[in-house]
């Protein structure tokens, strides 16, 4: 292999002390100089060739500590596919266009609706509507948490559910009050019952499922990520993920978070018998580290553990705030249980409650167990109480944040009908977590974001601003974080907790060769312009894997 140098550059090698350079050298996909221009090529020899950056700032390839990349795959590839903004007369033409086109006995499974439509949705009025757009053909659309769908008539029946089906933990079947029929509107653990369905006759075959995480990992480089934690990687995917690698067709580091515990559907084994099993999928690329829990749901239909109460309503009364699915009990004994195992884990709570509960499991293994060198993360951490911060810190815990969640949009919105004003103005405390010396980390949570874009959340970290321009509004602007900071969430921050950092998250001599060229110097450019950054090529281990 001969060397290349990529010279003429703005590069941000985003290392500890955020050192600048204009030349970097490249052997068999790592970095073997980095400095400026006379010192490199001196450094690389004469046989070595040259690349001219012409000026073009380069910088480390992105990390996305939180997406679903299979799941985004297979909505690009084989799903009815429409915005959260789409109106519900809308919805019920891209439902009946699906079902025109489509054959087999498949499903029309997709989304994702937006939670404001969830009232609309809950009513036999609706119910007959999607019947009428379906033809007969099974439906299950998820809203924009994803913890939720819609179905209709033939999916129900496909499922074996009616308004007398049992449904585990907190679950619900949503019933019409006056006939007790069921609307088609499955909450939470209730999905189940038609996702293990609809998954059976979409997606059971292994190849189908290869192609879409194929295709997911190619759409990520497209966006300049070179390496990512998928949230939740079921057993197929990892296999899949591992074959992949062997056959040279990986196009990112990938660290895997395998389901602790059973909340929605998932295929194959789960828990302690896929955690036996993890090793046989680790390849170079593939790291099975992480587990993951869900302490609890989303804000918009109340399933989120608060510690004060949502906003009354007719339905939940003046005061509920949620519940865990897991007691405190049986949370720490799995970790520590996932810890003999070597994994650290994600726990998924979007309330302060759940975000309690798990400082506390936390706090309790550490207690039992001594010092772990294992980094736990929450995802999400919309809620957090000011008291908790102090605590993640002192646990080393980090924080996984997507802004999308969060910053002004329908999200946003939908959450202001649940949960009072005071606790929403305070959503996602990031400087206050950088303050008190928390790892941030960030994440696009693609697909429930509609793109993995991930220069639109670290826009967003940096303003508290819908970067779109079609929301007003800026949500706690003193909880903004400066561009440095934000840039670090999303390359050498993301790398440390998900335990890449000696391979990727930053360009220096010996990591790999992960990195991208764009479009400007993201560091000077004014904050509003951070997200209409573009990619213009990205390159994996010292080959290019995307080119605008
Ligand atoms: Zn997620």
């Amino acid at each position: 292999m001969t060397t290349t140098v990529y010279h003429n550059a703005n590069l941000l090698t985003c290392d500890q002390s955020g050192n600048r350079a204009s030349a970097m050298a490249v052997l068999d996909g790592r970095i073997t100089a980095i400095g400026n221009d006379g010192t490199v090529m001196a450094a690389a020899g004469a046989g070595a060739e040259s690349i001219d950056l012409a000026g073009k700032t380069i910088m480390p390839g992105l990390i996305d500590v939180h997406n679903h990349h299979a799941i985004a795959g297979r909505a690009i590839l084989y799903e009815v596919v429409f915005p959260p903004s789409l109106d519900f007369d809308g919805i019920l033409a891209a439902v009946r266009s699906a079902c025109e086109t489509m054959t087999g006995e498949r499903w029309a499974v997709g989304g994702n609706f937006g939670s404001h439509h969830l009232e609309r949705i809950d009513t036999l009025d609706a119910l007959r509507q999607l019947d009428d757009a379906s033809s007969g053909r099974p439906v299950s659309l998820r809203d924009d948490s994803y913890h939720n769908r819609w179905c209709n008539t033939a999916a129900m029946q496909a499922a074996g559910i009616d308004s007398t089906t049992l449904v585990p933990g907190q679950g619900k079947i949503s019933t019409d009050p006056s006939t007790g029929r069921a609307t088609g509107l499955l909450v939470e653990a209730a999905t189940a019952l038609v996702d293990a369905v609809s998954e059976e006759a979409n997606y059971g075959d292994p190849a189908i499922n290869q192609k879409a995480a194929a295709h997911a990992i190619g759409v990520l480089n497209s966006y300049g990520v070179t390496a990512f934690q998928d949230a939740m990687t079921f057993h197929g995917m990892l296999a899949n993920l591992a074959d992949l690698d062997l056959k040279g067709e990986l196009k990112a580091w990938v660290v895997a978070t395998l389901p602790a515990h059973a909340v929605m559907y998932l295929p194959g084994p789960m828990g302690t018998d896929l955690f036996k099993v993890k090793e046989q999928f680790r390849t170079r690329h593939v790291r099975p580290d992480f587990a993951k829990f869900f302490l609890d749901g989303v804000p918009m239909t109340r399933t989120s553990a608060m510690l004060e109460p949502y906003r009354p309503s007719a339905a939940f009364g003046c005061c509920y705030r949620g519940g865990t699915t897991l007691t405190l009990p049986q949370f720490a004994k799995m970790v520590a249980e996932c810890e003999r195992h070597g994994l650290a884990v994600k726990v998924h709570c979007t309330g302060d409650g759940s975000v309690r509960l798990a400082l506390d499991g936390f706090d309790i293994v550490r207690d039992f167990e001594g010092p772990s060198d294992l980094r736990h993360q929450i995802a999400h951490a919309v809620f957090v109480d000011p008291e908790d911060i102090k605590r993640m810190a002192a646990l080393q815990v980090t924080a996984d944040l997507s802004p999308v969640l969060w910053y002004p949009a329908i999200f946003e919105q939908a959450i202001r009908a649940a949960v009072p004003d005071k606790l929403v103005d305070r959503m996602a405390p990031i400087r206050d977590l950088v303050e008190a010396g928390v790892s941030i980390a960030g994440g696009s949570d693609w697909p429930v974001a509609p793109t993995p874009d991930l220069w639109d959340g670290l826009e967003g970290m940096v303003t508290r601003r819908n970067p779109s321009g079609g929301y007003d509004g800026q949500l706690g602007p003193e909880q903004a974080i400066d561009v440095q900071t934000a840039i670090r969430a999303y390359t050498l921050g993301s790398a440390e907790v998900m335990g890449l950092d000696a391979e990727t998250g930053s360009l220096e001599v010996g990591k790999s060769a992960d990195f991208i060229i764009i479009d400007r110097d993201v560091t000077k450019i004014a904050s509003n312009q951070i997200a209409q950054t573009k990619v213009l090529s990205t390159w994996f281990e010292g080959a290019k894997v995307y080119e605008r």
